[in-house]
């Protein structure tokens, strides 16, 4: 079948219609109509309202997966109404899935492809919610990718890996003890305890080789009355390390150093991550030199930039995470995001998309056509 989709008329439309994470619902339903056009056998709601389509090779082969997100991101205008945009290009992201699953339609000989366009990856929690609807355990091979802004990599260019940092969002719950401001040695400070935890985390030390950030976003606790010593306080810690070895090293630090300057005044501190610990990008090197070379075919050897260290997280990275049996190639495609990823006012090339859809398309048909 040959491809009648425009990638830039995809994303002019679904431009129009952002929605918020796992509320993705005319996306979704534009998108399984879409896949069944084009002779996908489709599934709906997959993670609440993410889709999958399915196409079967007839020789044996490899469970492919191809996944783009497919939320917005919330904003409030000048009159304080809140509002939906896509200003991370996920809209862009399921276009170029789209042109490239319709792309190799009748040419896949082995193994079964696996469409997923996953709901709320801003949320942290979409990929986690299709992995528990099951349809990742029988994967062999996941492919993803981003839009890049202007700060990354150049409009039209592309890399073949952005390798996106672990993260994760630390609640410390301080415990001291009340007491009159008038006999503090009965009590025990908990924002005098907070303080001291947020010194004893800006000494700790990693590997300065490798990248890393400890951040106190956050401190709250007395105010009950001046003249009473807090019983309780809580600090948030925005944390990231490049690698899920340096996170979890990290994290027994900052869960030492919190409890020990806890300690030290008599209080306890309560170390917890409610939001979970992203995990870092985990990519195999054989599958990204092949997007490597999708890359050179496609935009030409110069404009193939090198990979792209991101301190931001992605939730692609549960897939392996989860299933470390998974090979995993994620790439970049240069689309002159201005002013930058996440701005209220972001907009990119389209034309750029073409590249990567190509890119998408010519990775499947290598590994199943
Ligand atoms: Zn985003
Ligand atoms: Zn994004």
């Amino acid at each position: 079948m040959e491809n009648t989709m425009d990638v830039v008329k995809l994303y002019d439309y679904l431009h129009t219609i952002p929605e918020l994470g796992f509320e993705e619902v005319k996306t979704a339903e534009f998108l399984a109509q879409e896949l069944e056009k084009l002779g996908y056998k489709v599934t709906r709601n997959i993670g609440k309202t993410g889709v999958i389509g399915e196409i079967i090779g007839t020789e044996p082969g490899p469970t492919v997966l191809a996944r783009a997100d497919m939320d917005a991101l919330p904003f409030v205008d000048a009159q304080g109404q809140h509002y939906a945009n896509h200003s991370c290009g996920h809209d862009a992201h399921c276009s170029m899935l789209l042109v490239a699953a319709a792309n190799v339609v009748g040419k896949i000989k082995k193994g079964k492809l696996r469409v997923l366009f996953q709901p709320g990856e801003e949320t942290l929690r979409g990929a986690l919610a299709v992995i528990r609807d099951g349809i990742i355990d029988d994967v062999d091979i996941a492919l993803g990718m981003h839009v890049r802004p202007i700060q990354d990599i150049p409009d039209g260019t592309m890399s073949p890996a952005v390798c996106h940092a672990s993260s994760t969002f630390v609640t410390i719950d301080v415990e001291g003890k009340g007491c009159h401001g008038a006999r503090p040695h009965l009590g025990v400070n908990a924002v005098e305890a907070a303080v001291l935890i947020a010194n004893a985390l800006m000494a700790l030390k990693l590997n300065p080789a490798l990248a890393w950030s400890c951040k106190v976003t956050g401190i709250k606790g007395g105010y009950v009355a001046p003249n009473i010593i807090p019983d309780k306080a809580q600090m948030i810690i925005d944390a990231r390390a490049q690698t899920n070895e340096l996170m979890d090293e990290l994290m027994t630090k900052l869960t030492r150093a919190a409890q020990g300057a806890a300690a030290a005044l008599g209080a306890t501190a309560k170390v917890t991550t409610p939001g979970g610990i992203i995990p870092a990008a985990e990519y195999n090197q054989e599958l990204t030199d092949e997007v490597a070379e999708c890359i050179k075919e496609v935009v030409g050897a110069d404009k193939c930039m090198p990979i792209i260290i991101n301190p931001g997280g992605e939730d692609f990275h549960y897939f392996v995470r989860k299933f470390p049996k998974i090979k995993a190639a994620y790439f970049g495609v240069g689309a002159g995001v201005t002013p930058g990823l996440h701005a209220q006012d972001m907009h990119l090339n389209k034309n750029s998309l073409h590249n990567g859809a190509e890119v998408m398309t010519k990775m499947i048909l290598k590994i199943m056509g």
